[in-house]
């Protein structure tokens, strides 16, 4: 009897994210929030400034324009955040969190989720986060979504490429404006993946 073709294991991971993905949200409906409001709560806490609107939230989250107005019109009147006119374009909105919606996302506990990866080894996280990140990236390419990764990976970031200005040292190669150091950690709407060498 020829020997059997081992079962692939991409459905089992597609299952496992699943399951996760649902126990992370379960745990997600505290401190007066719903999921969809906590996920636009953190993406404003890591959003650069081009990100910080609600078409880009729409984006990130993978909503609609109308649900996510809904949210922010949630977080508004519990004074999690404000709107605000953009000083760079000044018919665009701009997000920002109030100091109570900062000060509540630090006061979040872990989700049960987030307990389960603390308690894998440091070089197992590190694994770990770069496998999902991969398996994210490709999916995001599939499907033509945006990425957004980190301004420091971006192909546009130029390290050190504004020199003494205010505001830098780097510099966005897209949009010509200083970048600091801090502004380098932030996710961007803009993110676009260096090719592979
Ligand atoms: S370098 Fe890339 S990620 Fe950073 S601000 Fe510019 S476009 Fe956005």
């Amino acid at each position: 009897m020829p020997a059997r073709k081992p079962a692939s294991p991409v459905p089992k991971i597609a299952a496992l994210l699943e399951r996760l993905a649902r126990l992370g949200r379960a745990g997600r409906f505290r401190n007066g929030l719903n999921p969809a409001q906590g996920d636009a709560l953190n993406y404003l806490a890591v959003a650069n400034r081009y990100s910080r609107n609600p078409s880009a939230l729409a984006d990130f989250l993978g909503s609609t324009r109308g649900t996510v107005s809904q949210t922010l019109i949630a977080l508004e009147r519990k004074g999690l955040i404000v709107r605000q006119t953009d000083p760079r374009d000044r018919r665009a909105i701009a997000l920002e969190l109030t100091r109570e919606g900062r000060a509540l996302l630090e006061s979040g506990d872990e989700t049960a989720v987030e307990r389960a990866a603390r308690g894998i080894s440091g070089a197992n996280q590190a694994v770990l986060a770069g496998l999902l990140a991969e398996v994210l990236a490709e999916a995001q390419r599939q499907n033509a979504f945006r990425t957004f990764g980190m301004c420091g990976t971006c192909i546009h970031f130029q390290r050190d490429g504004s020199g003494k200005v205010a505001g830098g040292p780097h510099r966005c190669g897209l949009t010509s404006e200083a970048l600091s150091d801090s502004d380098s950690l932030l996710i961007c709407r803009e993110h676009t993946t260096p090719k592979a060498a």
